[in-house]
């Protein structure tokens, strides 16, 4: 039935008995009269599309559907949203009126500029658990839903870009990357790079496993720690997979891209966990930002050498903490009085845990890739290392930030990692030693007249 006044729209709520309803509005007409908080298996008009994580056949697998907009909500096969935290401006859009709420994209030309070859492990339910491996080509394997009207879309996009970072412009100027008209282009350091873009999908029994947690437990977790903002985690069992709203990656690849998964060239590899009060603003409190551009130089090095190198940027801000909570650790650091013995125990004090970067998951990127080595690891972290070998792909080298790159300020941080275990060719401090490893204070800083 459709409701054509205000007053003939009684919101009737489908999987609570709760009946306090927001008032409708013309937008809510749009929605119609039945707000479906959750949906059961078996349900009346609830057809999920048949999902086969880990088929060798992308037909046979068949396409992510997650949106809940117009008929594709019938067919539906996974929870959560498109975009990521995203999803909240796109609704804010819709809402606004911006955005009209049975927009559906236009594909054309949008196609990777590099087509990765499907390896294995895109037919391996066990290598790949957060990703899509077909999530790049979804506008063209799954043309027929789209046609009919379904609401599907790629959850991975790979384009062409040029960069200039200072740093690499500095090595560039000073002879350390020479200009060789492939991927360096100018002599003020621009440089040609692929950049594959992916946003999470996870396969939940996968994830479970990962973790070593009952898949059971995960969904009661995730359900109850996001405000129960997805019934489905609990109601649908039948519903395997999950678009999570974080957890996105960037992959920087430069030279050819088919050389990142060739056995006889060597690969340099940087996997960084973002930080942008670093990364971006360039603060001397940690090494992310000088590690990320020795990361790229490296990457870059390893593919003028005729082998291939690749950045992979995780979005967990802070060690997956956020920016809050890690400038609670900085307050509390620069007021506690800043070493390196008790840097770990400010943030276990403020988060609970000294790292939220579980690295189970990171290495799914690297299996989707076809990278069966890494030669050059720019990384001292051994969570990340134990993740990548674990999974089955050996690192050959490991090679720790050069000294000369560390801001004085950041070596409470690097020196308590290398005491509690991260990979250094140079001096472990023991505990005494860090007690001597102190930060700059905030003495000439604090305003403390307030
Ligand atoms: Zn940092």
């Amino acid at each position: 039935m459709k409701p054509t006044t205000e007053e003939e729209v009684k919101p009737e709520v489908v999987g609570t008995d709760k009946a306090d309803i927001i008032p409708p509005t013309s937008l809510a007409k749009r929605y119609g009269s039945r707000i479906i908080l959750t949906t059961y298996p078996g349900q009346s008009g609830v057809e999920p599309t048949s999902l086969i994580w880990g088929a060798e056949d992308p037909q046979k697998r068949g396409p992510v559907i997650v949106s809940r907009a117009g008929q594709t909500m019938k067919y539906r096969n996974a929870i959560g949203a498109h975009g990521g935290s995203y999803s909240i401006y796109n609704a804010l859009a819709i809402a606004g009126g911006d955005l009209d709420m049975d927009f559906r994209p236009n594909f054309f030309n949008t196609e990777p500029t590099f087509k990765f070859k499907p390896n294995k492990a895109w037919a391996d339910p066990s290598a790949i658990v957060s990703m899509d491996p077909y999530g790049h080509e979804v506008a063209s394997l799954y043309t027929g839903y789209i046609e009919k009207g379904l609401d599907v879309r790629p959850t991975i996009a790979i384009t062409r870009a040029s960069m200039r970072v200072a740093e690499i412009a500095e090595a560039v100027k000073n002879g350390v990357l020479p200009v060789d008209g492939e991927i360096v282009m100018t002599q003020e350091g621009d440089v040609r790079v692929t950049k594959v873009a992916v946003e999470p999908v996870w396969h939940l029994p996968g994830v479970a496993k990962r973790f070593n947690i009952d898949e059971g437990k995960l969904r009661r977790a995730l359900f109850e720690h996001t405000g129960g903002m997805y019934p489905e985690l609990i109601t649908r069992p039948d519903l395997e997979v999950f678009l999570p709203p974080i957890g996105g990656l960037t992959v920087y690849i430069f030279g050819p891209p088919e050389k990142v998964s060739d056995p006889n060239v060597k690969l340099a590899c940087r996997v960084h966990d973002e930080c942008n009060g670093s990364d971006v603003f360039q603060s001397d409190i940690c090494t992310c930002r000088p590690y990320l551009a020795f990361g790229i130089q490296e990457a870059i090095r390893e593919a003028q050498n005729g082998g291939s190198g690749i950045c992979i940027y995780f979005r967990k801000e802070g060690r997956a903490l956020g920016e809050v909570v890690k400038y609670l650790v900085y307050n509390s650091r620069k007021r506690g009085g800043d070493t390196a013995d008790k840097y770990f125990a400010r943030t276990e004090n403020i988060a609970g845990v000294r790292d939220m970067r579980f690295q189970e998951l990171m290495p799914d990127i690297l299996h989707w890739l076809g990278v069966t080595k890494i030669d050059r690891m720019l990384s001292m972290s051994n969570m990340k290392h134990d993740a990548i070998v674990g999974s089955g792909i050996p690192i050959l080298e490991r090679i720790p930030i050069p000294d000369e790159m560390i801001p004085e300020d950041s070596r409470v941080e690097i020196d308590a990692k290398i005491n509690a275990g991260y990979f250094t060719t140079g001096k472990a401090y023991t505990d005494a030693e860090l007690k001597q490893v102190k930060g700059r204070g905030w003495e000439k800083w604090e305003d403390v007249a307030h």
